[in-house]
């Protein structure tokens, strides 16, 4: 089944990057560093913009942090980092944005989060004051809900219509209708204090699977904005990989869907680019964008006896990402190849004549062949201890004659066996 098309008619540029309408759905990432530590803040920035971060969300929660933003936003510059960045405020944003104009010039996009811009009765005040900062430095915001921060004086107004109601909703049902109508009324009071319509990107984001599929499809029936898209908390390793993977997919699979971010949260000192790859590789495992070569790998069983075609799948998989920064410029069109390595006999030529390039490893009991086939035929059979080594300058040689500037329609060439 196709991927549905994309219906939002709105676009918002956030520094330079179009997010809706039918342009390619944005990765965006967030730091986890201390803003106030300019050095870690750019490494990290640099970092998720390396990974391929098209924005990256920094937090912006004291008046150190709103001081050092135009910091980072130099030095990236400096080191010819252009990302837009967007900052992320609670609580006292409108004080912020206000006090700190060159961090209001420096921030691409503010996210405003409407369940907490205040308590109380100076909740629209302070609203009002992020949307005019938005429209004076003529930035876009998002408006972010999060049912972790949601404005409990809707939820409970929306809780007792219902408990009146003379057939009342399921309570999630309910909770599901106070985030989008958050999402939605805020948005609504931006444009009626003057911001435009092509400068709201909207959110709300749960942490369960079936209910943010429920609200994102309100959201996409209700509103024509363009959507930011991410499971909230959605936890460490294979858990909130798997759990971001399964909410995303559903809904980009519907057309639903801009920007996507995957909250995952890091291991102590594991890599933050995490999140942007798996981001990535929900868009390509969908068809819906191509960012790198994809190596199909089998899982190995008890026709392998050593790790050693896991060993190349992976190697060979790193070695294609870390080529990509280089490639996706000299090479147009690389990030849609497809590399197989295969652990035996069994499925490996079927697997490799598939790809464009592929090699088959031998099994155990099996002659210590491997044999590359490139464009589905049998190009060489490797065999010896340098097998990767030989594999990569075939791949490199392969890559180079299909996508680099010179690629000619050249004849297929005889076997080789070495
Ligand atoms: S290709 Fe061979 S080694 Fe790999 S899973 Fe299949 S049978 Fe096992």
């Amino acid at each position: 089944m196709p991927v549905s098309p994309r219906r939002r008619s709105v676009v918002v540029d956030v520094g330079g990057v179009k997010v809706g309408g039918t342009h390619p759905v944005v990765v965006q990432s967030m730091t986890n560093t201390d803003t106030e530590d300019i050095a870690a803040t750019v490494n990290q920035v640099q970092e998720l913009a390396r990974a391929g971060s098209e924005l990256i969300r920094i937090t912006v929660n004291t008046e150190k942090a709103a001081a050092a933003v135009p910091k980072i936003a130099d030095t990236l510059r400096a080191f010819g980092c252009t990302v837009p960045l967007v900052g992320d405020f609670h609580y006292n944003g409108h004080i912020l944005l206000k006090k700190y104009p060159a961090c209001a010039r420096a921030l691409a996009k503010y996210r405003i989060n409407p369940g907490n811009v205040n308590i109380g009765k100076k909740h629209d005040d302070n609203f009002r004051t992020m949307v005019e900062a938005a429209i004076e430095y003529d930035r876009p915001v998002r408006i972010g809900v999060n049912w972790g921060s949601l404005d409990q004086a809707l939820l409970t107004r929306l809780m007792d219509e219902n408990a009146q109601s003379p057939e009342p909703k399921e309570a999630s049902e309910v909770m599901h209708e106070a985030i989008v109508q958050s999402a939605l009324l805020s948005a609504e009071a931006a444009e009626r204090h003057g911001l435009g319509r092509d400068r709201i990107i909207i959110s709300a984001k749960v942490s369960n699977v079936q209910d943010l599929v429920a609200v994102y499809r309100e959201l996409a029936r209700r509103s024509d904005y363009p959507l930011h898209l991410g499971l909230t908390e959605a936890g460490l390793g294979s858990k909130g990989i798997v759990a971001t993977t399964a909410a995303l997919s559903i809904l980009l699979q519907e057309g639903i869907g801009d920007t996507i971010r995957a909250s995952l949260t890091p291991l102590p000192n594991g890599d933050r680019t995490e999140e942007v790859l798996v981001c990535q590789q929900i868009l390509q495992a969908l068809g819906i964008r191509s960012f790198s070569p994809q190596v199909a790998a089998c899982p190995g069983c008890g026709r392998t006896t050593s790790t050693f075609f896991q060993d190349m799948a992976d190697q060979i998989q790193t070695y294609l990402r870390e080529q990509m920064p280089v490639w996706q410029s000299r090479y147009p069109g690389v990030e849609e190849m497809k590399v197989a390595v295969m652990g035996c006999i069994v499925n490996g030529p079927g697997e490799s004549k598939h790809a464009d390039i592929g090699i088959s490893l031998p099994g155990t009991f099996e002659e210590p062949v491997a044999p590359v086939y490139v464009d589905g035929k049998l190009r060489v059979t490797l065999r010896g201890d340098a097998i990767v080594a030989e594999f990569v300058e075939l791949l490199n040689s392969y890559v180079d004659t299909r996508y680099g500037a010179q690629a000619l329609v050249t004849e297929t060439a005889e076997p080789i066996i070495r």
